[in-house]
């Protein structure tokens, strides 16, 4: 039991993890230039040699040697995010969320306003 979630537990830095990730992915170029694309592929490595939970760490980072990150576009890298943390909600029994709503949930919001309905 840790009073005020603090210092950030597994939960609550995923939490907060997902959401930086996501947002970064939805607001990444429809049309990246090459070196938007090198930045991100680069930030996304260091992520997965840094992330603070080791063992989320070396499942994500088996993950992403499976299936190589696509900096192609806007879509392709959300696409591919959300199918990485689709693979972390198979992992904890939590259940599948539907990629084509990604962007309803990461960019545009739904139209009731609550996120997670
Ligand atoms: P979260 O899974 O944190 O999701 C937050 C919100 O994102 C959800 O409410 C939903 O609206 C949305 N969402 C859910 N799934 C998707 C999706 N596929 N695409 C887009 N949006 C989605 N925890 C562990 O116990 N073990 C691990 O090995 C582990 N590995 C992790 C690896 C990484 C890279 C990260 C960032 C986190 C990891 N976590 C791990 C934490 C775990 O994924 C959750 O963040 C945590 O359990 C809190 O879950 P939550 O139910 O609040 O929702």
């Amino acid at each position: 039991w840790k009073r005020n979630n603090c210092p950030a537990d597994v939960k609550t830095l995923g939490r907060h993890t997902w959401t930086l990730l996501h947002t970064m992915a939805a607001y990444y170029p429809e049309k990246p230039e090459p070196k938007q694309k090198e930045s991100m592929k680069s930030f996304f490595q260091s992520f997965s040699e840094n992330y603070p939970c080791w063992f989320c760490k070396n499942d994500f980072q088996k993950d992403m040697a499976e299936n190589p990150i696509n900096v192609a576009s806007r879509e392709a890298l959300s696409e591919w995010l959300c199918k990485r943390h689709n693979k972390v909600n198979e992992k904890l029994g939590k259940k599948q969320f539907d990629c084509t709503k990604v962007f309803e949930r990461w960019l545009t919001g739904p139209p009731n306003g609550d996120c997670d309905k």
